[in-house]
């Protein structure tokens, strides 16, 4: 593999546990949606920010047509109702990036794209790998009535509306050995 074709994938959860594009050395890729999960004025989105504004972060939207292969992949294993838009982006932008040939890699803690990149193929990186051990809480939610529920409810349904419930990772908290 040339260096050069090696393309470096940011989800949310990498801005979230803490990486600085800055301090990787290649050209880092991420998609437009990621930016709408950070908060506002937090320290990964001041870091996003600065990150596009010296060019080491660049913000590609993905071919739709990756994006619709993304989406019945990921019904067809099961892992779908887990995947929010920018999770999806960021798969499908690593996915266009393979079928140009390139070398695309997710940085990512997320199990859900993990498990999707790997039975697509693509590669990804967790977040220990940048010396970043944390775990993620995640939020349960329903995005038509906006009921929380907890992480290990069993169904994918609101069950006061029936809207399929969605995930985001809330906080972080360090790994224990
Ligand atoms: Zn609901």
């Amino acid at each position: 593999m040339k260096e050069q074709e090696k393309r470096i994938v940011l989800d949310t959860s990498a801005f979230i546990a803490g990486l600085d594009p800055l301090s990787i050395q290649l050209t880092q890729y991420t998609v437009p949606e990621v930016e709408n999960e950070l908060v506002q004025h937090s320290l990964p989105w001041t870091r996003f920010k600065t990150a596009v504004e010296l060019e080491k972060l660049r913000i590609i939207s993905p071919d739709p047509h990756c994006v619709e292969m993304v989406r019945v992949f990921s019904k067809s294993i099961g892992d779908l109702l887990f995947l929010s838009k920018a999770d999806k982006q960021i798969l499908a932008l690593a996915l266009e990036f393979k079928n140009l040939g390139q070398y695309p890699e997710i940085i990512t803690d997320d199990y859900s794209i993990q498990n999707v990149a790997n039975k697509m193929g693509i590669k990804f990186v967790p977040l220990n790998t940048f010396g970043i051990r944390f775990r993620f809480h995640w939020k349960l939610y329903c995005p038509a009535c906006y009921r929380k529920y907890p992480a290990d409810f069993t169904s994918k349904q609101c069950s006061i509306c029936g809207t399929t419930l969605k995930r985001k990772p809330i906080k972080k908290t360090p790994l224990e050995d």
